[in-house]
């Protein structure tokens, strides 16, 4: 329709089909699906070890260009490329998509189902509870942040025949010790393997984990823009008998949980990844683990749907796997290995499988590369860079508010260097590049025209203009076939960095190849928490950049290609569970806040047809 309605209205004027024909369509067994409501389902991992001989199909991700704050349309295109794909050109495809936030849906940015014609579909159910698996990590991450602040209560205010009563019944029946408990138990200098042969004085020592209060680093989560909640104090009430403590909740998806849940190969590793989560250090030091505190199983329970992808559908009924959204401020940002892995076995050989990576290219696809294709083994065909005129007109000097109203070919022009630069980072992995235009209706022909030709010459190996969000597929068949066409290229995918490096070293790599700095500057915190990451045996693990997306310096308001700049690390911290290291550039808010005018003004329901308005 012209114009594009809502898209809540382009949402709910299609109906999607059962989640079960879908299912059925896609090649899926009846007891390999967990229904919830009508159009969606769980996923069995079963699936994986039915399907293990079947070859993978093509992998392909999409990425940005520097986005202006309202976001250049990925999920759009991601959307948009699998309906092209599927519907209009016959072939296998899969779209692997994030679930987003309650914080951005009813806070400013909206949901991220996609939008236009290009959406997955019912939106309401993606964008809100979808199948629980936010409340699930909120309830591990919180369970695990009780257990932390109880513990230090119970060993400061009973003696230790108390608690050797009361905890050795555990460590008695315990098979055998876990790895992470014999490198402890190493610590004390007990070497010993068989719980049974522990002495009482030993199971003592064992027992008592002497935490560090002021070296917490596990905090609290909620999935609302709650901004009250950044600084908080615990244990005031007189039953905590002075065990008073400053802490924050951050929002839910910033929990070290779900970038677990996002890089997690099977349930096996998902659980080793729980135990050896890094929540504080003891008195002398030394890392304290969620697995010390022995609530790695009751993680692993809280979790057991959530790590199985969620099946939903696009507006042309192709499918698609909603799985683990990471925070992309302080994570990885990128959906789950999971859903990749078992999406890339349901399209077969010839198919496809498209996931997008957040923010631009040098911050979400960097991660993707080196961070999520390290945790999965997996290698990418190809990878789809997401431009748009308004976008391109920033960096030229523009400024994005006013772009609609902004014609200059000139501006395009300047601000095609930012899309080179993209090119340039993307072709530092080996992968070849489709450029993506995401066309809006102000663009003009001559402004599409030169950014395709641009991008061409910058070492692109095609690039078109998109209409997904106006036409449906019918928009992206052209990106479709280049995309078909690349991924049939030479791929020499190489990774940016090796992990034998100095964690300093690695920093340095990133700066300078992928953002363009000059050079990095540690502050003396930042500098002090390598030391310890490496001297505690960290240092071997890859590095997940904390960085703001609308530059690629530090600096927000510096657009195009910044040159001659010094990146300040003002801390690094450790995501051990997960697998990565942290190094915040600038101060990285993680929990954000409600604006004065939020988007949850326009959200409604309607008592009598139970319909949801206002959600985009
Ligand atoms: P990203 O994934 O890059 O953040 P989205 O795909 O979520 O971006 O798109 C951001 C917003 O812009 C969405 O509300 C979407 O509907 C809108 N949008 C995307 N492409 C277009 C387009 N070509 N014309 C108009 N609006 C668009």
């Amino acid at each position: 329709l012209s114009p594009v309605p809502s898209d809540i209205e382009i949402s709910r004027a299609q109906s999607p089909k059962a989640v079960d024909v879908l299912a059925k369509e896609i090649g899926l067994l009846t007891d390999e699906i967990e229904i919830y409501g009508q159009t969606k389902a769980k996923v069995r991992l079963s699936l994986l070890e039915r399907l293990k001989d079947q070859p993978d199909g093509k992998y392909v991700l999409v990425a940005g260009i520097t986005p202006t704050p309202l976001g250049e349309g990925k999920s759009t295109v991601t959307v948009g490329l699998v309906q092209a794909l599927t519907a209009h050109l016959n072939i296998n495809s899969f779209a692997c998509l994030r679930q987003p936030s309650q914080g951005p849906t009813f806070g400013v940015k909206g949901g991220a189902a996609g939008g236009g014609y290009a959406q997955v579909i019912p939106m309401e159910e993606f964008n809100l509870h979808l199948t629980g698996d936010i409340h699930a990590i909120t309830a591990a991450n919180n369970l695990l942040a009780a257990a932390i602040d109880a513990r230090i209560l119970h060993e400061n205010t009973q003696s230790d025949k108390s608690l050797y009563n009361r905890l050795v019944p555990v460590v008695n029946g315990m098979r055998g010790f876990s790895a992470i408990q014999l490198a402890r138990l190493r610590r004390l200098g007990i070497n010993k393997t068989d719980p049974e042969t522990l002495t009482e004085e030993e199971i003592s020592k064992f027992v008592r984990l002497d935490i560090d209060p002021s070296t917490i680093t596990w905090q609290r989560v909620v999935d609302t823009n709650d901004r009250f909640l950044r600084k908080v104090t615990v244990g005031q009430a007189n039953t905590e008998k002075g065990f008073v403590r400053q802490a924050q909740f951050d929002i839910a998806v910033a929990s070290e949980i779900m970038a677990i849940l996002a890089l997690t190969t099977s349930l096996q590793d998902m659980k080793e990844r729980l135990g050896k989560m890094v929540v504080a250090n003891d008195k002398k030091g030394e890392p304290v683990t969620a697995e010390d505190l022995g609530v790695t199983g009751a993680l692993a329970v809280l979790m057991k749907d959530a790590i199985k992808p969620t099946l939903m559908q696009t507006l042309e009924g192709t499918p698609v796997f909603v799985h683990a959204g990471p925070f992309a401020n302080i994570a990885h940002g990128n959906s789950s290995v999971l859903a990749d892995k078992i999406a890339l076995k349901l399209v077969g050989e010839k198919g496809f499988v498209v996931t997008e990576a957040g923010f631009g290219a040098d911050i979400g696809m960097e991660k993707f590369f080196n961070i999520k294709c390290r945790a999965s083994g997996l290698v990418p065909s190809v990878v789809v860079l997401v431009a748009t005129v308004r976008a391109l007109k920033m960096h030229g000097g523009g400024c994005w508010k006013l772009l609609p109203i902004v014609f200059a070919l000139l501006l395009v022009a300047d601000g095609c260097c930012n899309l080179q630069k993209q090119i340039q980072i993307t072709q530092l992995f080996g992968v070849p590049v489709v450029v993506a235009l995401n066309v809006f209706k102000t663009d003009s022909p001559a402004e599409v025209d030169l950014v395709c030709k641009m991008a061409k010459e910058s070492g692109a190996f095609d690039a078109v203009p998109c209409n997904h969000w106006s036409a449906g597929g019918r928009g992206a068949v052209k990106l479709a076939q280049a995309v078909e066409k690349a991924a049939n290229q030479k791929n020499s995918f190489k990774y940016l960095y090796s992990l034998e490096l100095p964690i300093v070293e690695k920093i340095r790599i990133i700066a300078q190849k992928v953002y363009g700095a000059q050079d990095i500057e540690l502050s003396p915190t930042a500098q002090s928490q390598v030391d310890r990451y490496t001297q505690q045996g960290f240092g071997n693990l890859p590095i997940c950049m904390a960085k703001t997306h609308l530059s690629l310096s530090h600096q927000p308001e510096r657009k195009g290609v910044p040159t001659g700049f010094i990146l300040p690390i003002s801390d690094v911290r450790a995501s051990i569970g997960a697998g990565f290291i942290y190094p915040l550039v600038g101060t990285m808010s993680t929990m954000p806040g409600l604006p004065t005018r939020p988007c949850f003004y326009d959200i409604d329901l309607d008592p009598i047809t139970e319909q949801v308005k206002g959600l985009f």
